[in-house]
């Protein structure tokens, strides 16, 4: 019967949901996958939207699993929740500050790595990401740590504190530190100054902008011009995600947003596929 699907399983535990369950057996699966190393990142561009040089890529977690490939939004709250986002996050970064390594030295290129917030508010965070740099031969100007508002600053004002003098530690030696999904959390536009941050991500929710003329298209112009504003203002440089269309990318220049990331561009590809990209790009 425990090989049965999920559905089979939930006549005989009427009681608990199917999300449960199939959390429970992600977190199952997660921690097979550690120790027989399923897991592989993707890297994706971010390219200057003036002239279309790729400046970083982000490095995206991929999980290859007996049922086959599965993507981040379903294993990463699991992952969270059972604190296995912490080994798991330990592998990417020092996967990504490898593979960036290269690219670093040969295109001058930097990587850009999420980070949980379960991560970052353990002690052995700081000297993590300096190992991972010393073993890779990475220099701190070549790493972007990737940090959602919510992450930095939903858990309460002392572990926040805390959380700043980690990344200040490390922004000193020359890492920097990028908001993700900003725009969709709840800290006002004002907190960014008081943020140990180098880099604003905006959301893709406000990125997908058309030429449409209803209220949620304007409505998403005028956030996206907004911080757009307020990033030039604290000499902050934005990066729009999901950049999709030449449409989106018009609009985005036009609004003075340096940087950019999207399908447009490139979708996330294995290391050797950037290897073959970076080479073409530089050949051109
Ligand atoms: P994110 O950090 O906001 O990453 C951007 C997501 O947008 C990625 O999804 C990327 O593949 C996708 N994307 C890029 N360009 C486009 C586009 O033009 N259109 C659309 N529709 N989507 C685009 P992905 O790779 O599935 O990752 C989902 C989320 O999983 C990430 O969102 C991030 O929150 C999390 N994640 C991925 N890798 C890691 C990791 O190593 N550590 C941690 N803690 N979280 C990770
Ligand atoms: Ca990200
Ligand atoms: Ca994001
Ligand atoms: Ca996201």
């Amino acid at each position: 019967a425990k090989a049965a699907g999920k559905n089979q399983i939930s006549v005989f535990h009427p009681g608990l949901r199917v999300e449960q369950l199939d959390q429970a057996r992600i977190t199952e699966g997660l921690r097979r996958a550690l120790a027989r190393e399923e897991f592989v990142l993707n890297y994706q561009p971010v390219v200057d939207l003036a002239t279309g040089r790729i400046q970083a890529v982000e490095a995206l977690l991929r999980w290859w699993s007996p049922e086959g490939i599965m993507p981040p939004d379903r294993f990463i709250p699991a992952a969270e929740e059972s604190g296995l986002i912490v080994p798991i996050g330990v592998y990417a970064l020092r996967r990504a500050c490898a593979d960036a390594a290269r690219w670093y030295e040969r295109y001058g290129i930097a990587v850009t790595v999420n980070v949980s917030g379960r991560q970052v508010h353990r002690p052995e965070f700081v000297s993590t990401v300096l190992d991972a740099m010393r073993e890779s031969g990475l220099p701190g100007e070549a790493l972007i740590l990737e940090i959602t508002e919510t992450a930095l600053l939903a858990p309460g004002k002392d572990d926040m504190a805390r959380v700043i003098g980690y990344l200040s530690e490390l922004r000193g030696h020359g890492v920097r530190v990028a908001i993700d999904d900003f725009g969709t959390g709840y800290s006002s536009l004002a907190y960014l100054q008081h943020l140990p941050v180098d880099v604003v991500k905006i959301d893709g929710a406000f990125t997908t902008l058309g030429s449409g003329t209803d209220t949620a298209s304007r409505q998403r112009h005028a956030f996206t011009q907004a911080i757009l504003n307020l990033c030039e203002v604290l000499n902050l440089p934005a990066i729009a995600e999901k950049v999709e269309t030449s449409e989106q990318k018009g609009f985005l220049r036009d609004m003075q947003c340096p940087l950019g990331q999207g399908y447009l561009f490139s979708k996330p590809v294995p290391a050797g596929d950037l290897d073959l990209l970076l080479a073409d790009a530089a050949a051109e």
